[in-house]
C-alpha cells in the first residue's frame, strides 16, 4: 500500500504557484530523497504531507487519509508522521526526557512507565542517555538534532518527513546525525522523505532520488540509476 500519494496536487503561495501537477507514490518502508535548488518546493512539498501547508488541488492521501477532505482530521495524520526541521525546535523550557515524553502523554496517553522506558531507549539508541535531564540548550546543534528525531521516534510514526536536517550543523555533527538518519532507514517498516543536499546519503541510504525545479517534479529515479548516469 502507498504510504503517500499525490494525485495532480497543486499548491499556492497567494498567486504564487509553489506546486505544480505533483504526482507522487511512496511505498510503506521506501526511502526518497528530495533534492533541487533552493526554492524549487521541497520544503513546501514535504509540508503539505503533515498538513503543514494546506493545498489548493488535487488530492494527496496519507496513510489513507485524504489531505484534500475538509474533514480529515490532520491530528490522525500527526500521529503517524513524524517531521524533523532544520532548527531542530525542541521544547526550550523542557528536560530532553521531557522532550521525548510530551507528544506520547498528550497524544497517545501512553502509560507514564511505559513512555519513560521507551524515551530511555530512544535516548540510548541516539547515544544521549547521559542528557536526560538536560536542557536542549546546553547540548551541542548535532546533540539536538539527534534528541529532535529521538522526539519523533517516541510516537511510534509510520513516516518521518526530514526538512534538510543538517543544513544548521557544524560540519563535525553532521555524520552523526546521518548515521542514525540511515538505521532508522533501514529499519524496514520506516517510510522517509528527506529534504537534504548530502549527495552521499541520497547514495548510500535511499531508494529513490527525485529532483524538483519551479514547483515541478522532473525526475523521480531509482537511486542506482539516478547515480550512474553521466
Ligand atoms: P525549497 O525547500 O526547495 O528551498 P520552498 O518550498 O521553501 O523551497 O519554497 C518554494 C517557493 O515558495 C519559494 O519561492 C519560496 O519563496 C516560496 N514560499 C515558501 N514559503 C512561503 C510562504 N509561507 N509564503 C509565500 N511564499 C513562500
Ligand atoms: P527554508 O529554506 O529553511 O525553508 P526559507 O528561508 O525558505 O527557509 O523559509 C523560512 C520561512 O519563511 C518558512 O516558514 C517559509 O514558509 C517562509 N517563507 C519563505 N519564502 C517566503 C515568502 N516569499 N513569503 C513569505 N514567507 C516565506
Amino acid at each position: 500500500m502507498s504510504m503517500i500519494e499525490f494525485n495532480h496536487v497543486g499548491k499556492y503561495y497567494g498567486d504564487f504557484h509553489a506546486l505544480k501537477d505533483i504526482n507522487l507514490e511512496v511505498e510503506a518502508g521506501e526511502t526518497v530523497v528530495l533534492i533541487g535548488p533552493s526554492g524549487s518546493g521541497k520544503s513546501t512539498l514535504i509540508r503539505t504531507i503533515n498538513g503543514l501547508e494546506p493545498i489548493q488541488e488535487g488530492h494527496l492521501i496519507v496513510n489513507g487519509y485524504d489531505l484534500a477532505d475538509r474533514k480529515t482530521d490532520m491530528n490522525k495524520i500527526r500521529k503517524d508522521v513524524g517531521m524533523v526541521f532544520q532548527h531542530f525546535n525542541l521544547y526550550a523550557n523542557k528536560t530532553v526526557l521531557e522532550n521525548l515524553m510530551l507528544a506520547p502523554r498528550k497524544v497517545l496517553k501512553m502509560d507514564e512507565a511505559e513512555n519513560k522506558a521507551n524515551a530511555m531507549k530512544l535516548l540510548e539508541k541516539v547515544g544521549l542517555v547521559d542528557k536526560a535531564e538536560k536542557m536542549p540548550s546546553s547540548l551541542s546543534g548535532g546533540q539536538q538534532q539527534r534528541i529532535a528525531i529521538a522526539r519523533s521516534l517516541a510516537m511510534k510514526p509510520k513516516a518521518l518527513l526530514f526538512d534538510e536536517p543538517t543544513s544548521a550543523l557544524d560540519p563535525e555533527m553532521i555524520n552523526d546525525v546521518l548515521i542514525l538518519m540511515q538505521e532508522i532507514a533501514e529499519d524496514s517498516d520506516m517510510t522517509m522523505l528527506v529534504v537534504t543536499h548530502e549527495m552521499g546519503f541520497a547514495r548510500e541510504v535511499s531508494d529513490r532520488v527525485i529532483f524538483m525545479a519551479d514547483g515541478e517534479i522532473l525526475e523521480d529515479t531509482p537511486t542506482a540509476q539516478f547515480f550512474e548516469k553521466p
